[in-house]
């Protein structure tokens, strides 16, 4: 895609910091880290988010983010690993090139996750859970 930012990268128009590339995936540091080694790993074809990545692409994703988590978190003697993905505006996507985080994180720095989470009422969890499955 032309106007796209990661494309871009993938195409060397811009620069980025890049770990690790292979036929169908890259990875690069992001621009602007929760904490020092926050990578990303893309797709080179551009997919919007996960709604569009066709499984190979999300198979080929998954295999280096396990080998970057380890190095992750070796290299930086992180005290975690979070491994995220943002698919659509809604649940805080930014750059519509699909984008999985890999986030190393520290005992007590700071980074909020799961804010606001809540209970099931009585009854709920049965009818979301044939909701969903009826959608497999
Ligand atoms: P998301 O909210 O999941 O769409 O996150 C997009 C991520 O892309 C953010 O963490 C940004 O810091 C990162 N980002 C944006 N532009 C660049 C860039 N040129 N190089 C590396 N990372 C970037
Ligand atoms: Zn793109």
């Amino acid at each position: 895609m032309n106007d796209c930012i990661f494309c871009k990268i993938i195409n060397r128009e811009i620069p980025a910091t890049i770990i690790y590339e292979d036929e169908d995936v890259i990875s690069f540091l992001d621009i602007a880290p929760v904490n020092i080694g926050h990578s990303l790993v893309i797709p080179k074809k551009h997919y919007v988010n996960i709604f569009e990545t066709p499984e190979k692409e999300l198979v080929a994703m998954t295999k280096i983010i396990k080998r970057l988590a380890h190095a992750i978190k070796n290299a930086l003697n992180a005290d975690g690993i979070n491994v995220t993905m943002n698919n659509d505006k809604a649940a805080g996507q930014v750059v519509f090139h699909a984008h999985i985080h890999i986030i190393p994180r520290i005992n007590g720095d700071g980074f909020g996750l799961w804010h606001g989470k809540r209970n099931y009422n009585e009854g709920e969890k049965e009818e979301v859970l044939k909701k969903i499955t009826s959608m497999l």
